[in-house]
């Protein structure tokens, strides 16, 4: 019975009941037309209207400037991290088309396992040079983990980068920013604000939607795949600067690598994100979700609530530490609201698991890459139900 779990699962992860009830109901029946919402032409004008829905809900909470367009697309955050270095690299060929390969320089900020994978991504595609601005594992405790978002004294930013990138929140490892990364000197302020000589790009995945981002202006891309927070997976959403809106063609011209059109910011742009059929189902739950989201409080609402849930966990979790029998992997200072990450050392993992098991608790195991316990917070997961896991651990904590 459903009522009895509580998933903590990284993602795909939970989602609110009532809006998976009100989604059943329109999968038969969308708005009183007879037809589901999957199998309604997604050049409809239900369709169409509830695309407007989706976007003028993440632009209305989250506050973004008449500057960015919103836009949906599909691939996933792995899409994007192809998406971004040929997009970014395509408007940069158009600016500075003289310039060798060398010099069109990818700035990554290593922090976790995903921002090394689009690191790795950008290598893979070329037609720039990648430089590693900062490797969280030189900082970390054992020298190999990411554990820590390094301090910005370690950060080498290039002069004129194409684009910079990071991870605003790293799924697998637990570690995110504290605070605005923007603000920091590490980031020259020529860079953030001057659009026509570089780009700050963020990935949300694991974070969109859980806070408000106050220094959302600052980026010229944010992207979030849907299915943390918001909705199914299918569905990826992008908060996009509407000077990268550049003619990949004309690039392509000029010796970039042509982008296919389904990646092309510009494509996705022009077509008001309905280039090729889209992930409808995908786009409806999230609708509702930030509808509901918005009925009780918006983003400042759920800041608090998630501030709590993570506080209460990594409380008693330090508590479990005092004692000996557990160790959260991240350093304080970098600690993720959404993932918490954690080992046993009293006791077995596996007894720590099937007494979860038992009660309830679902997808606590850490990712394959790096073992331990992974505690995943997002927004759907109540307060009362992380109060319900630390009631565990404190009877863990009595059991070994
Ligand atoms: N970035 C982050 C921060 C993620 O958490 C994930 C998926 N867990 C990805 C990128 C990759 O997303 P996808 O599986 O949608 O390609």
């Amino acid at each position: 019975d459903r009522s009895q779990i509580v998933n903590f699962g990284p993602g795909p992860s939970a989602l609110p009941d009532a809006v998976l009830d009100e989604a059943a109901k329109g999968l038969l029946n969308y708005q009183g037309t007879g037809i589901g919402i999957t199998e309604l032409s997604h050049r409809s004008k239900e369709f169409g209207a509830l695309v407007k829905r989706l976007e003028s809900s993440i632009r209305e909470q989250l506050n973004v400037p008449s500057s960015h367009s919103i836009l949906f697309t599909q691939g996933g955050g792995s899409g994007q991290f192809s998406a971004v270095v040929l997009n970014l690299l395509a408007r940069h060929r158009l600016l500075y088309p003289d310039l060798s390969n060398d010099d069109r320089v990818m700035d990554y900020v290593v922090t976790g396992s995903w921002s090394k994978k689009a690191l790795e991504e950008a290598k893979r595609l070329g037609g720039g040079r990648v430089n590693v601005v900062v490797d969280g594992r030189q900082s970390s405790k054992d020298g190999k983990s990411f554990d820590n978002i390094p301090s910005y004294d370690r950060w080498s930013i290039s002069p004129n980068p194409a684009f910079i990138y990071y991870c605003e929140n790293e799924t697998v490892d637990g570690v995110q920013f504290s605070s605005d990364p923007t603000s920091h000197q590490a980031f020259p302020h020529h860079l953030i604000h001057n659009p026509s000589t570089t780009c700050l790009v963020a990935d949300f995945s694991s974070s969109f939607m859980s806070r408000p981002i106050p220094y959302l202006a600052n980026h010229a891309l944010i992207y979030a795949g849907a299915q943390k927070n918001i909705g199914p997976s299918g569905l990826t959403i992008l908060i996009i600067r509407q000077d990268l809106l550049v003619d990949t063609d004309a690039a392509a011209k000029l010796g970039a690598n042509p982008v296919p059109y389904t990646m092309a910011y510009k494509t996705l742009s022009d077509n008001n994100s309905l280039y090729n059929t889209p992930p409808m189902f995908s786009i409806y739950v999230a609708a509702l979700v930030l509808e509901q989201l918005k009925a009780k409080g918006s983003l400042q609402y759920l800041e608090k609530v998630n501030r709590e849930k993570a506080g209460l966990l990594y409380a008693t979790l330090q508590e479990g530490e005092r004692r000996g029998i557990v160790k959260i992997k991240v350093k304080e200072g970098s600690r993720s609201w959404m993932n918490v990450t954690f080992e046993i050392l009293g006791g077995t993992e596996k007894e720590f698991l099937e007494g979860a098991e038992q009660r309830g608790f679902r997808q606590l195991k850490g990712h394959r890459s790096v073992g331990g316990i992974r505690v995943s917070l997002y927004n759907a997961i109540t307060l009362e139900q992380v109060q319900r896991l630390a009631e565990y651990l404190h009877e863990f904590y009595e059991s070994v």
